[in-house]
């Protein structure tokens, strides 16, 4: 099975917590796995304690703590993730995916390779990005290294 079947991986990111100082006291925030629930393109690296996107590291769309270096500032973390959504390359990586989504059902369904299908809701301009950056070797070669 691929990867893109499988999924985004959702590992115990209970370790990932961070302090911080509210006048006397110390704060410790921890992340909630329930989170990889509630936002679809979550996803995390329990090795390196970091989060990411996951479509946005499929598609590899630039260098940023998303997809790179990973997102540990659980203090700034439901605010991050709202400026992450409306960001442009991410809504791209987001559309791809869910096109490719679509794609691999059809294929299951149909037996047919990826090349002879055609989906009505995406653009020729998706398409070609889609077949550059995701042939299956690279999407293999973008899965965690960590784990
Ligand atoms: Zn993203």
């Amino acid at each position: 099975m691929s990867i893109l079947e499988k999924g985004k991986p959702k590992p115990d990111m209970s370790k990932l917590s961070m302090c911080s100082k509210q006048g006397r006291r110390t704060i410790t925030r921890s992340f909630s796995n329930s989170r990889f629930d509630e936002i679809p393109w979550l996803t995390g690296c329990s090795k390196r304690n970091k989060l990411y996107c996951w479509p946005c590291v499929l598609f590899n769309v630039g260098s940023s703590v998303w997809t790179k270096e990973g997102y540990s500032d659980l203090n700034h973390l439901s605010l991050a993730i709202q400026r992450h959504e409306k960001s442009k390359k991410h809504l791209e990586a987001d559309f791809s995916l869910k096109v490719l989504g679509l794609q691999i059902i059809y294929t299951a369904v149909s037996n047919q390779s990826l090349e002879t299908l055609t989906v009505s809701c995406h653009s020729e301009n998706v398409r070609a990005n889609r077949k550059e950056r995701v042939s299956s070797n690279s999407a293999e070669r973008l899965v965690w290294k960590c784990e």
